[in-house]
């Protein structure tokens, strides 16, 4: 039975919000002019009231609104899949699971969040919505959440990837999104970094400056986040919520969870509902890895200091482990993961050694994708392939130890949009 499901009804009707276990206080953000933390009207111009209250509140639970739950019903919940296949090929006595969130329509994790920022926003009489996109995930998660919530949806997509991903903005336009190359010349901070650098090629510190620039500047819009703040995080706990009732219901608990890391939040969603096991005691030997690329290695390579969240330095400071805002991620395939910074929550459990994090190359991450695709059938978005090489890794390490131990890894999305990874990786893999 490699397939663990659960049913509709159980789909869960609350996020698991970690801020009510931490042992530890989060630096809050502050305001860059005063240096004095941010008050939730500074923040009201660009979120809806629920998320700043989301982002600041302290409550174990918060519930999942109806229109969320039934939205979520579209793919939720997603399957557990028990990877006996790979484990035989691995020849380790290690057990590995993953949870499948490809299955979502968009085909990432990011609808999680998108769906819930979506309905916020609507309820509270919003009519357009502003954001970045990096490799278009986000972008094509929001567009069409938008579209089910009868909003507008602007999208800024770095233009490198604008150039490069002609499906992700073609997907994007069938859910009736805008998009615009970023920098563009709809923004005061696109047109002057076009006028120093008419050939920019773009990146999402500055996609992210014009999206509030635009949702400051237009009457009836706000801007969304698709990662990072404490809100997305909260979101995405539904992934580990599910997985947890799903390996209950195996007679299975994990000793390692691992998720791959851009801002934190697909790894947050996996493993904060089993890390409340590790703080309050309960499972105290638990193992959780957030993976990330060496080319962009916020978590094992940055520093832990107040920064800006974007290239213009409009969002407030926040603490977090980061590479600076100015920081020019060299080109890997896995785009979600070239973000300078790492999501405060994550930073923070990062400091303090509750979980752990180490940095792989893409190269060898992209080979354990080609493996995993042709194990299990499924073709793994580049990002996720960091999760699986440290899952392989980890039942390898089992192996040479010769003890048995439950791996959980998230899958966040597939790669079907990002063949030109696996175009380029088969040039060189032996045939
Ligand atoms: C955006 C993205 C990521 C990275 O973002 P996190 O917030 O760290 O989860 C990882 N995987 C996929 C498929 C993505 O689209």
């Amino acid at each position: 039975m490699p397939k663990i499901l659960l049913e509709e009804k159980e789909i869960p009707t609350h996020y698991y919000n970690i801020a009510a276990d931490l042992p530890f206080k989060i630096d809050p953000p502050l305001n860059p002019q005063t240096k004095q933390p941010i008050g939730p009207n500074d923040l009201a111009r660009i979120f809806p009231m629920e998320l700043i209250k989301q982002e600041v509140g302290l409550d174990r639970y918060v519930p999942i609104p109806e229109e969320v739950r039934n939205a979520y019903m579209l793919y939720r919940p997603t399957p557990l899949i028990r990877a006996r296949r790979l484990e035989l090929l691995l020849d380790t006595p290690a057990k590995i699971y993953y949870k499948n969130e490809s299955v979502s329509p968009v085909g990432s994790h990011k609808l999680n969040t998108a769906l819930a920022q979506a309905y916020y926003n609507k309820q509270e009489g919003v009519k357009r919505l502003a954001t970045e996109t990096g490799a278009g995930q986000w972008g094509s998660a929001l567009s069409f959440a938008c579209n089910l919530f009868g909003l507008e949806c602007m999208v800024y997509m770095v233009k490198i990837s604008f150039q490069q991903k002609p499906y992700r903005k073609i997907l994007m336009q069938l859910f009736n999104g805008k998009i615009a190359a970023s920098p563009s010349e709809l923004t005061d901070y696109g047109r002057r970094v076009l006028k120093d650098d008419p050939e920019n090629s773009g990146s999402l510190g500055i996609a992210i400056s014009e999206a509030i620039e635009d949702a400051v500047n237009h009457e009836g819009t706000k801007y969304a986040l698709g990662s990072v703040l404490n809100h997305v995080l909260l979101h995405q706990t539904i992934i580990g919520l599910e997985a947890k009732k799903q390996m209950e219901n195996a007679g299975d608990y994990p000793d390692i969870v691992i998720g791959c890391h851009g801002g934190g939040s697909n790894f947050a969603g996996v493993s904060f509902p089993f890390l409340a096991d590790k703080l309050s005691g309960k499972k105290k030997s638990l193992r959780a890895i957030a993976v990330e690329p060496t080319a962009c290695a916020s978590l094992t390579q940055g520093k832990y200091a107040y920064d800006f969240g974007d290239s213009a330095h409009m969002t407030p400071l926040m603490k977090m482990k980061t590479l600076g805002a100015d920081f020019m991620p060299e080109k890997i395939h896995a785009g979600g993961l070239r973000y300078h910074g790492a999501s405060p929550i994550v930073s923070a459990l990062y400091e303090n050694k509750i979980i752990e994090a180490r940095a792989l190359e893409s190269q060898e991450a992209l080979e354990a994708g080609v493996m995993f695709a042709k194990n299990q059938g499924i073709v793994p978005a580049p990002e996720s392939t960091f999760a699986i090489k440290a899952a392989i890794d980890e039942a390898l390490k089992c192996k040479a130890e010769g003890k048995s131990k439950t791996i959980l890894f998230n899958l966040s999305g597939h790669g079907h949009f990002d063949m030109q990874a696996y175009a380029d990786l088969m040039q060189y893999l032996p045939k």
